[in-house]
């Protein structure tokens, strides 16, 4: 019990906010979603090349079925989340806000399944490397938002040894409350998918990290925990408890080295939705064709946690929860914090996507443009959980001194926007971030092409 005798020692002091929950959803069962007359397949849901597709206009899919692969390792496979007609392998609208190559498939109603999906076997007498086999073929990523391919996440370098696997469901984000349901309603099967993981990476222990406003996932959690002989760690709720390096220092104490990754501490780190859609595959034999994910806001008549076909319009979605209410202002993909503003709800829901939050012309904020205005409060120094300085940070972005810039460990930042929430003078910092970030990644470059332009000579 040893890691989560560290918790008790009140490890989660520095940083974070407490935003508003608004978690109106958090007693909802989860639902099926629509079920849509069409869905729209980007072929790239994750991070790492895209997938080319395996299909051709016209062709007949069924639900399951394989419709996008790449050769490259670092990449996941896309699956039809319906049975039905392809009608377009086009370029389309993505969450990200870029043209995606997607397949479209006229659904026929029929929910037919691909013979190919069918129970794996029992993981547990699989090896690490057949695990890992069947994750990549099931195309899972972690659904937390970050959509890295898992089946890489489960293939640390050998010299990293992982003795801790944390499932993640914090959910600190407000309005997300689809992990927090899902660990009231398949506790036990995130755990067996926990199992997998763990016998992927040879760890030795489990800790579910939950936040204590969720107290009826604890109990379910601990109830099972009891019989499997896992842990259960109990979190302030504060946001962002649920970020990667957070949750490790506040369960461990250890701390994730800048420009590091959690394997450095010998801990790996995956979201409880993750975990369930790996014993979905193993299971069930089910690929990630699905997802939960929450419906909440001001600007949409009914909130939902709603099983979700991956490649359903948000609109569609929408409207299945009754509809926008008032003078539309902000569509959220993810969360209010973290997630990304649309600027269409024709957009498809994707492996990432874990809500769709739907604020109301009046509610949502309106910056005017102007320039970076710092009163030098040191607020957001304060409130940022990864000891950085977003002020300084803010200010050389908005200059344009890329160079300066890496002297703050800016890439350190997880872009959690609490910076930018508790700023006074309300400048845009995670923003400016991201700018900063692009821009010397540019500078980097540039410096990179010169000096071997100058070896060269
Ligand atoms: S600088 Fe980055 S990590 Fe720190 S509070 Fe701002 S967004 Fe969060
Ligand atoms: S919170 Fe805003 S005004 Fe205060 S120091 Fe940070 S950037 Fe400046």
């Amino acid at each position: 019990m040893g890691w989560v005798r560290n918790l008790q020692r009140e490890l989660f002091t520095k940083g974070g906010v407490h935003p508003p929950s608004n978690k109106i959803a958090a007693t909802m069962k989860i639902f099926p979603g629509p079920y849509p007359e069409t869905v729209v397949i980007p072929l790239s849901q994750h991070i790492g090349a895209p997938c080319e597709p395996l299909v051709e206009i016209h062709d007949r899919v069924l639900i399951g079925q394989k419709i996008g692969d790449s050769e490259a390792y670092v990449s996941a496979p896309v699956h039809s989340s319906v049975s039905g007609e392809v009608t377009g392998i086009i370029e389309y609208h993505h969450p990200t806000g870029v043209e995606v190559l997607s397949v479209q498939i006229l659904s026929d109603g029929m929910n037919e399944v691909h013979p190919s999906v069918e129970p794996l076997g029992d993981p547990m007498e699989m090896t690490p490397q057949e695990i890992r086999k069947h994750i990549r073929r099931g195309g899972i990523v972690g659904l937390g938002g970050a959509t890295f391919p898992t089946h890489v996440k489960l293939a640390p370098p050998e010299d990293k040894q992982i003795e801790l696997v944390i499932i993640n469901g914090a959910e600190c984000e407000p309005y997300l409350t689809g992990d927090h349901r899902m660990m009231v309603e398949r506790g036990e099967d995130i755990i067996e998918g926990a199992r997998v993981i763990q016998r992927a990476v040879g760890a030795e222990r489990i800790v579910v990290a939950i936040e204590r406003n969720k107290p009826d996932a604890i109990s379910v959690m601990k109830e099972i925990g009891d019989e499997y002989g896992f842990e259960v760690a109990v979190l302030p709720a504060r946001y962002p408890m649920g970020a990667e390096k957070t949750l490790i220092k506040g369960i461990t104490g250890r701390e994730v080295p800048s420009g590091g990754l959690p394997m450095d501490v010998g801990v790996l780190v995956d979201n409880v939705g993750t975990a369930a859609a790996i014993y979905d595959l193993f299971y069930e034999g089910m690929p990630l064709v699905d997802r939960v994910l929450t419906v909440a806001g001001d600007g949409v008549a009914g909130h939902a946690n709603l099983r979700i076909k991956v490649g359903t319009l948000v609109r569609d979605v929408i409207d299945f929860c009754g509809g926008l209410v008032g003078e539309p202002g902000k569509v959220i993909l993810g969360g209010p914090m973290m997630g990304l503003a649309q600027y269409s709800t024709s957009v498809p829901v994707i492996k990432g996507t874990s809500g769709i939050v739907v604020l109301r012309g009046e509610t949502v904020w309106k910056r005017e443009p102007g320039h970076f205005v710092c009163i030098r409060c040191v607020l957001c120094v304060r409130r940022c959980p990864m000891n950085l300085m977003p002020y300084l940070i803010g200010s050389y972005s908005d200059a344009g001194m890329w160079e300066e810039l890496e002297t703050l460990n800016i890439n350190d930042c997880v872009e959690c926007g609490c910076c930018a929430y508790k700023c006074p003078t309300k400048n845009p910092l995670v923003q400016l971030i991201k700018v900063g970030k692009e821009g010397m990644a540019r500078q980097q470059k540039k410096m990179e092409e010169l000096t071997e332009a100058l070896d060269k000579e």
